[in-house]
């Protein structure tokens, strides 16, 4: 199965806490030591609905991360397209990339001047940060910028392109041979314990043949029939119809930003 590029890092970044500053910790504590005299159980509160809010959060990038997996949008469900540092969803605009690691960005200004940085971050606002060394270095109004360049090192793209090959390659869960993501590749689903499992094969031969080799429990039939149908496992895919239904709606939305 493909693994998306960025994978790692969406976890890492998930666990670590932005510290505080020292005045706002000193803040926060006097508000705190006040409210908890006063009324404990709104404390109590507030700490949940922070572990909430961090459950919900867990929960949606666990959803994008997924999609992204199986080559979906993250944000309308279909087809991405990935490009070596990109990938782009034609239908809704959507997009991620990464920006060069041992190259960098310059941020070609409209009065004709540039800013070189390591790489840059666009805020909600439209403003860009310039980061270099983990320090924002400058922060350029969005009227202010003409385009921003990546100048990326041939190395760089050479490994990308290697790591991607990798990426694409499907080893057969029948014969182990190692076929390319976009060759044909069967594939099946079927759950032999609680869970439905995905597995994928280089040919409708060695599908067969696994099916075969591991039949499915009776009242399961999961070789049979779809797994819309059935309630007898925990399902971990979205089901064929769901993206059939996402992939036939015709009408492109209003260009999203
Ligand atoms: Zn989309
Ligand atoms: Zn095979
Ligand atoms: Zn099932």
């Amino acid at each position: 199965m493909p693994t998306l590029f960025g994978r790692k890092e969406k976890a890492e970044e998930a666990d670590k806490a932005v510290p505080l500053g020292d005045d706002q910790k000193e803040e926060l504590e006097e508000d705190v030591s006040l409210l908890q005299k006063e009324d404990k159980a709104s404390v109590r509160k507030v700490i949940s609905e922070v572990k909430e809010t961090i459950k919900e959060a867990t929960r949606a990038s666990l959803r994008d991360v997924k999609l992204l997996e199986e080559g979906r949008c993250p944000n309308c469900g279909r087809k991405t397209r990935q490009f070596l540092f990109t990938t782009v969803c034609e239908y809704c605009g959507w997009s991620s990339f990464i920006t060069p690691k041992r190259g960098h960005v310059t941020i070609h200004l409209r009065n004709g001047g540039t800013i070189e940085s390591h790489t840059v971050f666009r805020t909600i606002q439209g403003d860009v940060l310039g980061i270099t060394d983990d320090v924002v270095r400058v922060r350029v109004p969005q009227d202010n910028i003409g385009y921003i360049e990546y100048i990326w090192t041939d190395d760089e793209i050479a490994e990308r392109r290697e790591q991607l090959r990798r990426e694409r390659l499907v080893v057969c869960d029948w014969c182990g041979r190692e076929v390319q993501w976009d060759e044909y590749v069967a594939v099946t689903y079927v759950a032999f314990g609680k869970e439905q499992q995905k597995f994928v094969f280089c040919s409708e031969r060695c599908k067969q043949a696994f099916q075969k080799q591991y039949p499915t429990r009776i009242h399961r039939n999961c070789y049979e029939r779809p797994c819309e149908g059935c309630d007898e496992c925990i399902k971990r895919y979205p089901d064929e119809e769901t993206w059939e239904k996402l992939e036939e709606k015709p009408a492109r939305p209003e260009d999203k930003k």
